[in-house]
């Protein structure tokens, strides 16, 4: 692979291109084993490709900066837990949170990300 490998974006650990059995491959990290889709060895370049494109995404604080309405983001709580949510803005008192589909709750992340569609 002559691309080099980003850190993680979500713990900022070491990537390793791992291969499994000769014939499949992803990218993953070795700290919290987060990683990109298990793709064919031939396709080795796309793991890579995706995971540096992942790797460019950065986190944006929720109180200074909104998602954009509608579109589903990644967050991240006071405790680090990561979930899927959408940005809503409140009728009334403007509040802002994110609606997350499971657990059917809203919630107020400290952080938030875009993420690949
Ligand atoms: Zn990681």
């Amino acid at each position: 692979m002559a691309d080099e490998l980003r850190p993680c974006p979500f713990c900022g650990g070491e990537a390793e291109f791992e291969t499994y059995g000769g014939t499949a491959c992803a990218v993953t990290c070795r700290k919290c084993r987060c990683g990109t889709p298990t793709v064919r060895l031939d396709d080795g370049e796309r793991a890579v490709e995706a995971w540096n494109r992942r790797a460019e995404r950065t986190w944006h604080d929720f109180s200074d900066e909104l998602p954009p309405a509608g579109v589903s983001v990644l967050c991240r709580g006071k405790n680090g837990a990561l979930y899927v949510g959408k940005p809503v803005t409140f009728k009334g008192n403007g509040t802002r949170k994110v609606w997350v589909p499971r657990g059917d709750q809203y919630r107020t992340p400290e952080n938030w990300m875009e993420v690949s569609t």
